[in-house]
């Protein structure tokens, strides 16, 4: 493809992170996946994606946890920018800036929400024209949370989470991150969900992995106090099994007057939900005296998913 000398010089789109409101995690299938019920929440952490025309492929990590993620072709962002370079037939390479302000490994998706940005930008910078379906096509062959932060808002996630259906929500929800020295890997999670789960004999006749009836109705009517009770994940027993630390400081959470406090995702963050924003900072003063968690980060959601931004964040 030849490209127009119309055509922008530098793109970038932010993208938010996410936490699980809900995630039930059905047995483990025979090509060793899960099929999951859940609802995503998009919250205003967020990282931001330059793409910039460079003479061969390049990540330029910046920001909170620059120096946390890999900058070769392993980055989620550069496969994301080669796929649909590869898909669309177009002969350049990138320069990718990436403003990681998303905690890495943390359960909260940031590197998926870094691929979605990338195919976002790439669309943008090569004038490609792509439908938010052909995205979210592509974003679900880079990995099942990826189709989520292109979204944003609120929506329930079926199949390994990649399926989206939007969820009927009101009002803004405030949050507390507590972020973890060290990250945990999704598939140990997932490993030592199965084990405990052959342990105990639970997996046998495990229903089909359904969201609450609560946790919709709390969406509905934006009752944070039936949100904060509604608050469930699956992975969370394997999560403490591996880090019984992430118990301690989730109970500390809701002892320090939490509606409620969750593993998010596959962990180690734990996400707790306050009733309004000065809630939310008071939870973060008696968090930090407590010295439980290396950060806090305070946000609220849901928020929109990847867009396009004028100039790159300074
Ligand atoms: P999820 O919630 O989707 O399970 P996560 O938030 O736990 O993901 P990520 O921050 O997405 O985890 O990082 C998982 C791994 O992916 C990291 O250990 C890192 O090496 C790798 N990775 C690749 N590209 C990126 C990127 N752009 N940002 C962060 N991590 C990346």
């Amino acid at each position: 493809m030849t490209v127009a000398p119309t055509l922008p010089g530098a793109v970038t789109v932010r993208a938010p992170a996410k936490v699980n409101l809900e995630l039930r995690v059905g047995p483990r299938r025979p090509d060793g996946y899960h099929d999951l019920a859940t609802v995503f929440q998009a919250v205003s952490l967020h990282d931001e994606i330059s793409v910039t025309r460079w003479d061969e492929w390049q990540v330029v990590p910046t920001g909170t946890y620059a120096a946390l993620i890999p900058t070769d072709g392993d980055n989620l962002a550069v496969r994301a920018a080669k796929l649909v370079a590869e898909q669309w037939d177009v002969d350049e390479k990138l320069s990718i800036r990436i403003d990681k302000d998303i905690p890495v490994a943390g359960g909260m998706a940031g590197g998926s929400a870094d691929a979605a940005a990338a195919l976002l930008a790439c669309d943008q910078l090569w004038g490609l024209g792509l439908m938010r379906d052909e995205l979210a096509e592509l974003a679900a062959t880079l990995g099942s949370d990826v189709p989520f932060p292109l979204t944003g808002g609120n929506a329930m996630g079926s199949g390994r989470g990649d399926q989206l259906a939007p969820v009927l929500a009101r009002g803004t929800f405030h949050w507390v991150f507590a972020i973890s020295d060290v990250g945990l890997s999704t598939p140990a999670v997932y490993a030592e969900c199965d084990r405990l789960r052959d342990l105990t004999g639970s997996a046998t006749d495990m229903p089909e992995p359904q969201v609450s009836p609560e946790l919709m109705g709390a969406l509905r009517s934006g009752d944070p106090v039936a949100l904060g009770a509604a608050l469930h994940n699956d992975l969370e027993p394997a999560a403490f099994s591996l880090r019984p630390d992430l118990k301690e400081l989730r109970d500390a959470g809701v002892e320090f007057g939490a509606l409620g406090g969750i593993v998010s995702g596959s962990g180690p963050t734990v996400a707790f939900l306050t009733e309004s924003h000065e809630a939310s900072l008071d939870l973060s003063v008696s968090l930090a005296a407590a010295d439980l968690c290396r950060d806090l980060r305070r946000a609220k959601g849901p928020v929109h998913g990847a867009h396009v931004v004028g100039a790159p964040r300074t």
